[in-house]
C-alpha cells in the first residue's frame, strides 16, 4: 500500500474542538448559546442512531440540542406545525429533519418549509441556487467535509480534474458545485455514464457517492490520485465504501478509509453550519469561523 490515508476523524475531532472554542465568545455577544433543532418522525434505527449522536455532539460542542421525537404516524400538518414553530423560535438558528421520514408524508415539502437561514442540512432550494450561483448560503455537510479534507490534503484544488460519481442532491451534485466553485474541472458520473473508468482514469480527484460496496476498482484509479469514499454500506464483512480500498490505495496518493473517513466530517461539518446561522441570524461577524 502506498497511499496516505486521510485522518477523516482526527480533522472532524480538530474541526470540533475549534467550533466549541467560538461558543463562548457568542454566547457572551447573544446572551444564549447557538442551537439545533432536530426533528425524527418514527424509530427508524439507523436514524436513531444519526439522531443520538448529533444530540451528543451538539451538547459537547457547548451548543443548545432541541429534539423532537414524532411518532410514525405522525400527519403531515402536525409535521409542517412543528417546523413553522421551529423558524419562528428565537432559540433555534439551525433546524434538521431527519431523513428518511415515513413514506405517508412529503419529504419535499417538510424540507421546502424550512426558513432557509435556518437550513443548516442545506437541502433547500434556495440553498442549492445559492450553492449554484456563488452567493452565501448552507452547504450541505457531507460534501462540504469532503471539500476540507480535499483542500486540507492537495491546497489549491483549480486547474485539477475531478470526477464525482454519484449525482444525489445530497452529496454528489453540491459536490459538483463546491469544486467547480475552488476552479477544478469536474465531471460528474452516475449511473448512464459511458465509461466510467476512461473519465475516472484521467482524474486528480476522485469522490465515490454511489451507495454500492466497492465499485470503484483501484486499475481505474490514476497512480497519484487523490480518492474520497463517502459510501457507507452494510455488509457481511462490515463497513465497507463505494471504493475497493486495497486496490486503489496502492496507486492513489491519498484516500479516505471507511470507516473513520468521511463519515465523522458531516457531524462536524453540521456543528461548523450551526455555528455560522448562529451568528448571521444575530448580525455577527463569520469571516474568523471555523
Ligand atoms: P443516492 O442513492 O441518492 O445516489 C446514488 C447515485 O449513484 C445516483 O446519482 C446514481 O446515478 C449513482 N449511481 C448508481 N449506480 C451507478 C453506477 N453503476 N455507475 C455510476 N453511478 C451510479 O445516494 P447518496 O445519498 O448520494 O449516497 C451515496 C453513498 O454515500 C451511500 O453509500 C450513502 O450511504 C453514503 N452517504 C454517506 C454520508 C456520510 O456522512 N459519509 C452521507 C450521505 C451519504
Amino acid at each position: 500500500m502506498s497511499a496516505r490515508i486521510i485522518d477523516g476523524k482526527g480533522f472532524a475531532e480538530q474541526l470540533r474542538a475549534r467550533i466549541a472554542d467560538a461558543v463562548p465568545p457568542f454566547c457572551a455577544a447573544a446572551g444564549r448559546a447557538p442551537g439545533l433543532a432536530v426533528v425524527l418522525v418514527g424509530e427508524d434505527p439507523a436514524s436513531s442512531v444519526y439522531v443520538r449522536s448529533k444530540h451528543r455532539a451538539t451538547v459537547a460542542a457547548g451548543m443548545e440540542s432541541f429534539e423532537h421525537r414524532l411518532p410514525a404516524d405522525t400527519d403531515q400538518e402536525t409535521l409542517i406545525a412543528l417546523v413553522d414553530a421551529l423558524n419562528a423560535d428565537p432559540a433555534v438558528d439551525g433546524i434538521l429533519v431527519q431523513l428518511p421520514l415515513p413514506r405517508h408524508l412529503d419529504a419535499q415539502a417538510v424540507l421546502l418549509r424550512i426558513d432557509p437561514d435556518k437550513d443548516v442540512d442545506g437541502f433547500h432550494p434556495v440553498n442549492a441556487g445559492r450553492l449554484a450561483t456563488g452567493l452565501d448560503g448552507f452547504v450541505p455537510c457531507t460534501p462540504l467535509g469532503c471539500l476540507m479534507l480535499l483542500e486540507d490534503t492537495l491546497g489549491d484544488l483549480s486547474g485539477m480534474d475531478a470526477v464525482v460519481i454519484g449525482r444525489s442532491n445530497i452529496v454528489g451534485k453540491p459536490m459538483a458545485a463546491l469544486l467547480t466553485a475552488r476552479s477544478a474541472t469536474v465531471t460528474l458520473a452516475h449511473s448512464r455514464t459511458r465509461d466510467l473508468p476512461g473519465h475516472v482514469a484521467r482524474a486528480d480527484i476522485v469522490i465515490a457517492a454511489v451507495g454500492i460496496p466497492n465499485f470503484v476498482k483501484g486499475e481505474w484509479i490514476r497512480p497519484g490520485a487523490t480518492v474520497i469514499d463517502v459510501g457507507i454500506n452494510r455488509t457481511d464483512d462490515g463497513l465497507v465504501g463505494d471504493v475497493d480500498f486495497a486496490g486503489a490505495a496502492s496507486v492513489a496518493a491519498a484516500i479516505t478509509p471507511v470507516p473513520g473517513g468521511v463519515g465523522p466530517m458531516t457531524i462536524a461539518c453540521l456543528l461548523r453550519n450551526t455555528l455560522h446561522a448562529a451568528h448571521r441570524r444575530t448580525g455577527l461577524a463569520t469571516a474568523d469561523l471555523p
